[in-house]
């Protein structure tokens, strides 16, 4: 299998900020890679650094065996980049705005016309072409911002949050056209806050916080981390919290989330039904009134939840 981008113990400071520390990690080629992480994690250092718009502090960070410090410009040809800090003019129009990027990109003009017009088709902008962008629908806006990042056909998306602040129709359709870049060969970069995003759409998945990787493997390894199972109960009183966190440590994988409002415990556990019963006999015996309890499979809101806080 091909290596599409690669970073090895790749570290970014910002003066005493520490943005990146340590990373590694890789993809190969025709994956969609999640990178999952809060606000300030690390996720747009990391795809600065292999779109060569930053270089890394130290460590090696490469694009197809190519050295994105030392040859940027053979990189650039094989990357597209969308997202967070789409270079969009909005008082251009689509056409407009597709073209430029297809000259800048040093597309002859001939060429550049035809690929525009063929972007444009493809993300079903034809009719507002030549309307300005301010005009335009959030949605359209990231239509176009993907469509200007294909102009050079690349080997390598990077996504930078593409459907931040989306509606959710806008969002399915957005996941439709990345799940067809990638059928038709494209190797994509996606960071995202949404854990069902990349639970949809990423074939390996890397949770980034604090500048570290804190939990790597598909969506299903990441959730077996916490157990087989977990278990949400909700308590009657407030006042419990505390005993009730310290009891159902005994028996958790990790510790309990306890939620202030809703007064729900989320406990991982390893034997579904059996640690049901242990978690209501330990309730139980320290008096602890349940108003609700049930057992699910984890999900990546659990495993994020879990793995980012143990990191604070
Ligand atoms: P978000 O989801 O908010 O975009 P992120 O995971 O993409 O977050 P980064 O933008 O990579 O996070 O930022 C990582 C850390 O580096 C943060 O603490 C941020 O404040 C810091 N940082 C990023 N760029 C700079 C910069 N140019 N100068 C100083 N600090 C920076």
């Amino acid at each position: 299998m091909t290596e599409a981008f690669k970073l090895s113990n790749v570290t970014k400071h910002y003066g005493d900020i520490k943005a990146l520390e340590g990373i590694t990690l890789s993809a190969n080629e025709g994956q969609i890679l999640g990178l999952l992480g809060p606000n300030g994690a690390g996720k747009t250092t990391i795809v600065k650094i292999l779109s060569t718009l930053t270089k890394p502090t130290s460590g090696h960070a490469e694009v197809y065996g190519i050295n994105v410090v030392k040859d940027p410009d053979s990189v650039r040809r094989l990357i597209g980049l969308a997202g967070q800090y789409a270079a969009i003019d909005e008082f251009q129009t689509g056409y407009e705005n597709i073209y430029m990027t297809g000259r800048l990109y040093g597309l002859s003009s001939q060429e550049t016309k035809k690929r525009t017009l063929e972007l444009l088709d493809q993300f079903s902008l034809t009719d507002a072409a030549k309307r300005i962008v301010n005009t335009y629908s959030g949605g359209m806006r990231r239509r176009l911002d993907l469509g200007a990042s294909l102009i050079g056909h690349p080997k390598i998306l990077f996504l930078d949050e593409p459907t931040t602040g989306l509606d959710p129709k806008t969002r399915l359709d957005l996941w439709k056209i990345i799940q067809q870049l990638v059928k038709d060969g494209t190797t994509i970069l996606l960071t995202t806050q949404y854990l069902e995003e990349a639970d949809e759409l990423a074939n390996f998945i890397a949770i980034v916080n604090h500048g570290k990787i804190v939990a790597e493997g598909t969506a299903d390894q990441l959730k077996n981390r916490l157990g087989n199972d977990v278990v949400e109960c909700q308590l009657q009183n407030i006042k419990d919290k505390d005993l009730a966190i310290s009891v159902i440590k005994k028996i958790a994988k990790y510790p309990p989330e306890f939620n202030d409002t809703s007064l729900k415990m989320t406990i991982p556990v390893n034997h579904g039904a059996k640690d049901l019963m242990k978690i209501v006999e330990l309730l139980n015996s320290s008096k602890i009134l349940i108003e609700e309890l049930s057992l699910h499979r984890p999900s990546l809101d659990d495993v994020f939840l879990t793995l980012t806080k143990s990191n604070t």
